[in-house]
């Protein structure tokens, strides 16, 4: 049974994260979706919030599971048992970084491959720091996000 993870901050998930994972779930028996509990960015939703989020625009996958992390993704990888890491690309903002993160975690984990999906082309420009400032601004985010999403981000700009 080959298991991968996708690991992110997921703050929040997006309509490009989530065209990831469907895409990611159709290729490996089971995918865990791997929340970073800490990551060094200010973060506009708790690790319970981004986890509860994933859970619900996953809820129609069946082999997606959630779960958040703390430390290094490739410890998270060993206890769960994957072998395989899934991260997405976009064309401009990704390259450099993804290259040299992989080229640690395989001197950290030699048995963990790396699998990169090409951001689907309505994806390429989205990222979730964008997201929320357009959000924050009232900015029309629909189209981008699960509605589940949508409607936290209303909830956040409105202070709740
Ligand atoms: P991280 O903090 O690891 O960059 P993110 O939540 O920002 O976490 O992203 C998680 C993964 O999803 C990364 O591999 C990132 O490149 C990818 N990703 C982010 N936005 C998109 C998008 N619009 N389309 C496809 N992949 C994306």
């Amino acid at each position: 049974m080959t298991i991968a993870i996708c690991p992110g901050s997921f703050d929040p998930i997006t309509n490009g994260h989530l065209e990831v994972i469907q895409r990611a779930a159709k290729l490996f028996d089971k995918l865990i979706v791997g929340v970073y509990a800490t990551p060094h960015k200010y973060l506009t939703f708790t690790v319970e919030e981004r986890v509860d989020l994933i859970r619900k625009a996953t809820s129609n996958i069946p082999n997606v599971e959630v779960q958040y992390f703390t430390g290094l993704t490739v410890e998270f990888a060993r206890q769960v048992g994957a072998q395989v890491m899934v991260r997405g690309l976009r064309m401009t903002l990704d390259f450099e970084r993804e290259f040299d993160m992989a080229m640690m975690n395989k001197k950290l984990y030699p048995g963990l491959e790396l699998v990169c999906f090409m951001a689907a082309q309505q994806y390429q420009f989205l990222s979730s720091s964008l997201l929320k400032e357009v959000a924050g601004l009232d900015g029309a985010i629909d189209d981008l996000v699960p509605s589940c999403v949508a409607e936290a981000l209303r909830k956040k700009a409105m202070g709740e």
